[in-house]
């Protein structure tokens, strides 16, 4: 059986006394025994997180530079991201593809990257809404999947989380149904079956797009969605908490 994970997304959103909410309330809540919890967090907020939050709270950032180190202003490498306790990072979110042109070849050395440095990269993948009523869903999110998986050893491929985030329903309050998203999640994993039957057993598949607590039950009852990738509703603890106790 895989373990749930609950992942939340702060997006640019979020301060320390944010971060001192979540402390007080995750540290007293005993998280739900089972399912692993965690936070992708802007970059300044990782170390104080790291310091603060339960060590039962996995922690990552929400992207990395591809490069090991070196003159590239602004950015930040896998390796520092370990450096400060975190355990995984986003790679490949729609925002990221759509808002800073990374492209495929660009989320697999972001994937790489993260590996290199014992990160586990969570790679998002996603249909637009023209797609999704051209008809072209399974072939474009499929190609993402293709696009990483590829490309890696069968060692890498086993160290990934796969979120299937459709773009039309992230931050929009338009949930896949959890027929539509348990439809993809089986595609996902019978695509990853045929390069190993203990890779798409093992995978956690994780489900994002305006999961919250009043949804999270159903969605998480599908048998091919092993967890959730939560934007907006991981900013409320109450709410976040209510969705890791449904998983
Ligand atoms: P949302 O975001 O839950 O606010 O839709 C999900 C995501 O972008 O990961």
């Amino acid at each position: 059986m895989r373990t749930p994970l609950i992942a939340g997304n702060w997006k640019m959103n979020g301060d320390l006394a944010l971060i001192d909410e979540f402390a007080d309330a995750l540290g007293a809540a005993a998280l739900p025994q089972g399912v692993q919890v965690a936070l992708a967090l802007p970059f300044p907020y990782l170390s104080a997180a790291r310091e603060r939050l339960p060590a039962t709270v996995l922690l990552g950032a929400q992207t990395l530079n591809p490069a090991e180190s070196g003159a590239f202003t602004g950015e930040v490498a896998g390796s520092m991201l370990k450096d400060v306790g975190m355990t995984l990072v986003l790679v490949g979110h729609s925002e990221r593809r759509s808002l800073y042109g990374e492209d495929d070849a660009a989320v697999l050395a972001r994937v790489n990257a993260a590996l290199a440095s014992g990160l586990t990269p969570v790679l998002c993948i996603g249909e637009a809404l023209e797609e999704r009523e051209a008809g072209e869903s399974e072939r474009v999110v499929l190609g993402q999947l293709e696009a990483v998986f590829s490309e890696l050893s069968a060692e890498a491929r086993a160290r990934l989380v796969v979120a299937y985030e459709p773009v039309w329903a992230i931050g929009t309050g338009r949930t896949a149904s959890p027929e539509q998203a348990q439809a993809m999640h089986a595609a996902i994993r019978a695509r990853l079956g045929e390069w190993s039957a203990s890779l798409a057993d093992a995978m956690q598949l994780l489900y994002g797009g305006s999961m919250k607590a009043a949804n999270a039950a159903e969605l998480l009852a599908q048998p091919d969605i092993d967890g959730g990738l939560v934007g907006g509703a991981s900013l409320q603890v109450d709410e976040f908490l209510a969705i890791c106790q449904s998983a």
